[in-house]
This record gives C-alpha cells, structure tokens and sequence, in this order.
C-alpha cells in the first residue's frame, strides 16, 4: 500500500486531510524503517525555491504534509486537497492519543522553560504518557543529543528549530537515529505548551500567520516573512496555473 499524494507545484503533498492522520501514523510506525516528515506552507516554499537542498529534503520527505495555504493553492490548480495537515495539528494528534495508544515520544527543540511547560501539561493532562526525554534547542553538544534519542527509541521525534535548520538537522543525522517517524514542527512548542497562543479556528483557513504576526507584532522578522512569502505564494501557484511550468 502507498499513501496518496497530490502534486503540488512539483511537491509531492500527501492527500489524506486532518481526519485521516491515524492512517498516515499507522502507515509509518510499520514501516521497517526510520521515516522523516516535512511541512509544506508559504514561507517553506519560498524558503525551498531559494535554498536547493531545503526543496529536496522535502521533495524526498517519505511523507510531506501541506497546510492551510497548499489546501488552497491545489484548490486554484483544480487538483484539490482532501485536506491540510499541520504540522502543530499533527504533533497534538500524536500527544493526545499516546498514552491511549501507548506511543512513546522524544521531544528536542525550543527554549528549556517551553519544553518543560509543555511536558508538564501533557503529564498533568495524561498522567501515564510516554514522553521518554527532552532536550532544549540549544544544546549544543550533538553526540550527546543523539545518544540521548537512542537510549529512548521513540516512536515519535519531533524537531521544533525552525526552517530550514530543523530540516537540515533531521536530513544530516536521519541515519544516525533511532526513531520511527521525525518530524519538523517549527514553532509548535510554543503553542501547544500555551506560551503563545493558538490561532482561533476561524483564522484557521488561511489567516493563522495574520493572528501569529499581530501576536508577535514587535517582531518585524514574521511581518518582513509573511508580507514576502505570501504573495511570492500567490504569485507561484498563479505563474503554474497559467504557464504549467513548476520552477
Ligand atoms: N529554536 C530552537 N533553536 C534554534 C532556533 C530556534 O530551538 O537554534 C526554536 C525557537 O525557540 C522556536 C522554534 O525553534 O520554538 C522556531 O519557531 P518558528 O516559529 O520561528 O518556526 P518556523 O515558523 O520557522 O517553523
């Protein structure tokens, strides 16, 4: 069996939508082998249409899970998703449902005070969960770290550093790992442990980055971000919709 995908702009998106993650989790936690998953969105393919080898880790991701902003863009090239994937939607999934299922998860990335928040509110929440280790994602010393994640052998790996570094770190250590499924959450942690707060659901259809800017609104790296990656977005579904070409 194969997991359905659509091609988006020359990225092999995964087809499933929010209602079917159990499928893609079920899929890859059988799988012999260690799996790494990427996000697709604006500010990704903007990033992966300057950096070469950021556009292959997710081209070759063994699944690639588009949000909000490629749900839409498919829809324009009359090929539409069933449905996003977020990253952040996919990381609660796994969170919510481990102690029921028994997954066991590492957690490495973001400030040391987020990751313990978090950890103390998914322990308070599911007292018996497997959240194996921790480590903040500023550590610095790499051995260490990947010895910590195979003294664990997860099921789960999350990698929260932000783009492109997180995926760079999955890509350059993947073969050193013992994890079933990694995967590149960006600014998850912070969300799901409630230090910042997470977009209502009526942004949820392409506004989330308009509520996470005004959140951030100090930080004129995000507004610099989305007022350049968003309509690069538009203008790159636009210029394949009218011209067929994918680059
Ligand atoms: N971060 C980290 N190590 C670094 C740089 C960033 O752990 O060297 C964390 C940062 O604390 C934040 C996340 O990575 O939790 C980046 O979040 P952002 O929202 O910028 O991610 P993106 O939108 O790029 O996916």
């Amino acid at each position: 069996m194969t997991l359905p995908t659509i091609d988006f702009l020359g990225y092999p998106v995964i087809n499933l939508g929010q209602k079917n993650i159990d499928k893609l989790i079920k899929y890859f936690l059988s799988s012999p082998t260690p799996s790494l998953f990427t996000v697709i969105n604006a500010n990704k393919l903007f990033l992966a249409d300057k950096h070469t080898r950021l556009k292959k880790i997710m081209q070759n991701s063994d699944a690639l899970l588009p949000e909000q902003a490629v749900v839409i863009g498919s829809r324009w090239l009359g090929t539409p998703l069933a449905g996003r994937i977020s990253g952040i939607e996919f990381m609660e999934y796994v969170l919510e449902h481990a102690e029921e299922r028994g997954y066991t998860i590492f957690l490495y990335g973001a400030k040391e005070e987020v990751g313990q928040r978090l950890i103390e509110k998914y322990r308070h929440k599911f007292p018996k969960i497997k959240i194996l280790d921790y480590v903040h994602g500023f550590f610095a010393d790499n051995n260490i770290l990947l010895e910590r994640i195979n003294q664990a052998q997860p099921d789960f790996l999350f990698v929260a550093l932000g783009s492109p570094k997180q995926e760079y770190w999955m890509e350059e250590n993947r073969h050193k790992i013992n994890a079933k499924i990694m995967v590149g959450v960006g600014g998850s942690f912070d969300v799901l442990s409630g230090v910042k707060k997470r977009a209502p659901e009526w942004t949820q259809h392409g506004f989330e980055w308009l509520y996470r800017a005004l959140q951030d609104w100090h930080r004129l790296d995000l507004w610099k971000r989305y007022l350049i990656t968003n309509p690069y977005f538009v203008y790159r579904v636009l210029q394949y919709k009218f011209s067929g070409r994918s680059v």
